[in-house]
């Protein structure tokens, strides 16, 4: 059997990027840029001013102060996205807005408070040295620098910086169609009678979401029933997809069909077996090179299996240059008593605590149930070789769902 770090070492490599496309920004959201993306212009490209004021020489207005004030005619007016100003004679003011070009010649911004006007002159009260709330040119971005990295993921920030470059279009990494294929008899779809002894399939639901939230996409594919050849039919389907997941059918009972089926199709099997909990009868194997991973049926060992073997792959496979969970550093509530051996996913409820994080084990950690998975915003890493854990241990949590929790001394009591 294998652990969880064996089990990815050997997994990862079947995950590269498929191909790169290229995809109108607006469509980007989410996406892996594949190519490293460069400034087409100077950001600001051109110097323009941070405030309402007047555009001077900061050498006219060097000795200017409340009790000596330097009047200067004032020529023209610069607005934003209003006609470029003449060039700023020595001497002389020129009316600006936030955001709008500075004149040729002028090299500081006197702000509006600091001035008073009188028709055609201006009394300017305080000196002001170059450069003073003027944005320069290229200060933000220098044309043909680096925006963004090959990996770097699409967010609206990023989608900001490149609409300001008048990027229309992004090379990104493809995304991997992955089928999921589920396996049982006892499975029925949302929506069907539903008769003594069945169960609706909620792991091909489940599945769709977790591909989709990573951005692949999700192919369910209808459930197949536990004979050896309907599952083969069903995953020369499936083997049309980029990835395949199959859930149920690999353990040891006698209508666990999947790995047999796996053989007859000519999917190569790699392991079978991972030492976690949940989620141990976990499989692997390729077809032609194309990755085929079983994941247990019971639907928290799928949802488990999911997060810590498959999701990893995945993120490789869009083009994250780092797709390992990141967990962040928890200290345990109360007590655990275990079984030694495996490590264990164990769902959790995190809470921030002053400058801490806290998390509280879900009460059914054995449980195949799915209540047990309601409101459970971490799933904490339990090492394999211990048998108690104390309260207050620290430990790895993989922050999940909904995200941490906890009292804020910035945004309580704001309503
Ligand atoms: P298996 O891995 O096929 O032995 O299934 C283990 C348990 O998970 C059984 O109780 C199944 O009924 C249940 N199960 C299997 N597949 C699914 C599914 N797609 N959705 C929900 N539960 C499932
Ligand atoms: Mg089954």
């Amino acid at each position: 059997m294998r652990s969880i770090a064996e089990a990815l070492a050997s997994m990862l490599p079947a995950f590269s990027p498929l191909g790169e496309e290229e995809v109108h920004l607006t469509e980007s959201a989410g996406r892996y840029v594949s190519r490293d993306v460069t400034a087409r212009f100077d950001a600001p490209p051109f110097d323009n001013s941070a405030m309402d004021g007047f555009a001077v020489r900061a050498s006219d207005v060097a000795s200017a102060a409340p009790d000596t004030p330097v009047r200067l005619p004032v020529r023209g007016e610069s607005r934003a996205g209003g006609p470029l100003p003449e060039s700023l004679q020595p001497g002389a003011a020129c009316r600006i807005f936030t955001g709008a070009p500075m004149p040729a010649g002028a090299d500081a911004v006197v702000i509006q408070e600091d001035t008073d006007r009188d028709g055609d002159e201006v009394a300017i009260r305080e000196a002001s040295t170059e450069g003073n709330h003027v944005r320069a040119q290229g200060t933000d971005v220098a044309s043909g620098s680096r925006l963004l990295r090959a990996g770097d993921r699409m967010w609206p920030g990023e989608i900001g910086l490149l609409a300001s470059q008048n990027i229309e279009r992004v090379h990104v990494f493809q995304r991997p169609k992955v089928a999921i294929l589920s396996t049982g008899d006892e499975l029925r779809q949302l929506g069907d009678d539903v008769e003594p002894g069945m169960i609706i399939n909620s792991n091909v639901y489940v599945l769709t979401e977790m591909l989709r939230a990573l951005g692949a996409i999700p192919v369910p594919l209808p459930a197949a029933p536990d004979t050896l050849a309907e599952i083969e039919a069903s995953l020369r389907t499936a083997l049309e997809a980029d990835v395949v997941i199959t859930t149920g059918g690999v353990s040891v009972g006698e209508y666990d069909f999947v790995n047999e089926a796996f053989k007859n199709v000519g999917i190569e099997p790699m392991f079978w077996k991972v030492r976690m909990k949940p989620g141990k009868p976990a499989s692997f194997a390729r077809y032609e090179g194309k990755p085929v991973i079983g994941v247990p049926g019971n639907p928290i060992s799928a949802m488990v299996a999911f997060e810590v073997l498959i999701a990893p792959c995945l993120r490789k496979m869009l083009g994250d240059p780092q797709p390992h969970p990141q967990p962040v550093v928890a200290r345990l509530r109360d007590s655990y008593r275990r079984r030694p051996g495996r490590i264990e996913i164990a769902r959790a409820v995190a809470t921030r605590v002053g400058d801490e994080i806290i998390v509280a084990l879900h009460q059914l950690q054995g449980s195949g149930s799915l209540p047990s998975f309601v409101g459970v915003n971490a799933l904490v890493i339990l090492p394999a070789d211990r048998a108690e854990l104390a309260a207050g241990e620290k430990v790895e949590a993989i922050l999940w769902g909904p995200g941490l929790n906890g009292p804020s001394s910035f945004f309580d009591g704001i309503s």
